[in-house]
């Protein structure tokens, strides 16, 4: 029988996109609720394209017939002066990680803090957040300077390679939250640090298979600091091993990514979705194994 329901066509935005997960997350999810969803991936390095070109491809898959897309790195930034609206968490971070398009108008949003404090929240429940350190100041590490003060984190310690970029966030969320509460430092001062935080947010692209390694020695680890890895390829990064063998509480970036995929599917389809199921299926994506009972988040650590 002919399938007469008509397609939502969504996508991704980004570069070296290939083996993302996103499209049989968001389509999967989609049958399961009676839609009919195409999640196409437009990957600027096998379209050839440079990051400047990233406008012109929106324009495309508006043009196109797109209910909207999610947007990844590096591109989260450059999108920002063509949308016609933000939403006002967008605006705050500064980085765009999902669009839509209703009512002949673009609208940026940003679902990384979301899914970034729901993880933490579900996959560390109870842990701390009154001293934590952010290393890593790139488009994931606004959105999460950004969760971490909005839920009430007193001192959040800014670290980064990149002097400018620390300064330049750090600038930005004492604007909205007060200087007070947030300090930029030098990678120098992390070992110090480490002895006087609650949690360390890990939001470099170290650690990810393209990026092997440590971005820093866990030996400066301490039991009671808690680990959050954004990372999610590998799912267990060797950052998160090795602070478990420390006795550090650790949660994975996979329940971020779900999470934030969560949020994008409502915002494309008008429908919320089932998030355990999402991450019961993200979960059988990356090990391999067939979907099967339901827990509360098994991609925590
Ligand atoms: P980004 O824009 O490139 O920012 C990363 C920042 O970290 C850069 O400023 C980089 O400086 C800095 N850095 C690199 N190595 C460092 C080190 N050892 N110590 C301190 N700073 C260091 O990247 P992003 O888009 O924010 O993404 C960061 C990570 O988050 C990636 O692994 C990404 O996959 C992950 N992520 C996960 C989710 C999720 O849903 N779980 C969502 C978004 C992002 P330089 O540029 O000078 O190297």
């Amino acid at each position: 029988m002919t399938d007469t329901r008509p397609t939502i066509l969504t996508g991704l935005i980004g570069a070296g996109i290939g083996a993302s997960l996103s499209p049989p997350l968001h389509e999967r999810e989609a049958e399961l609720n009676g839609l009919r969803l195409a999640y196409r991936l437009m990957d600027l390095n096998t379209l050839g394209l440079a990051v400047s070109e990233t406008p012109a491809l929106l324009a495309s898959a508006r043009r196109q017939g797109f209910t909207g897309v999610n947007i990844t790195h590096p591109c989260k930034q450059v999108v920002l002066d063509q949308l016609d609206d933000l939403s006002p968490e967008a605006e705050l971070i500064g980085a765009v990680n999902t669009v839509t398009f209703t009512g002949g108008r673009s609208v940026g949003h940003n679902t990384d803090w979301h899914g970034f404090d729901t993880n933490l929240e579900t996959g560390l429940p109870g842990a701390a957040r009154g001293r934590v350190i952010l290393l890593g100041a790139g488009g994931a590490g606004a959105a999460v300077a950004y969760a971490m003060l909005r839920t009430g984190t007193e001192k959040l310690v800014v670290i980064d390679l990149d002097r400018c970029r620390t300064d330049d966030l750090v600038r930005r969320m004492a604007d909205i939250f007060g200087a007070d509460r947030i300090v930029g430092a030098g990678l120098d001062r992390l070992k110090a640090t480490l002895g006087c935080v609650d949690g360390l947010i890990h939001a470099t692209p170290v650690g990810m298979a393209a990026h092997p390694g440590l971005p820093f020695p866990t030996r400066w680890l301490r039991p009671r600091v808690w680990v959050a890895d954004l990372v999610y390829a590998p799912l267990r990064t060797r950052l998160l091993t090795e602070a478990a063998a420390v006795g550090c509480r650790t949660v994975s970036g996979g329940g971020m990514l779900v999470h934030q995929a969560a949020e994008a599917f409502r915002l494309f389809t008008g429908v919320t979705p089932e998030v355990g199921r999402m991450i019961e299926h993200f979960t059988a994506l990356t090990s391999g194994v067939a979907v099967q009972a339901r827990t509360p988040d098994p991609v925590a650590g």
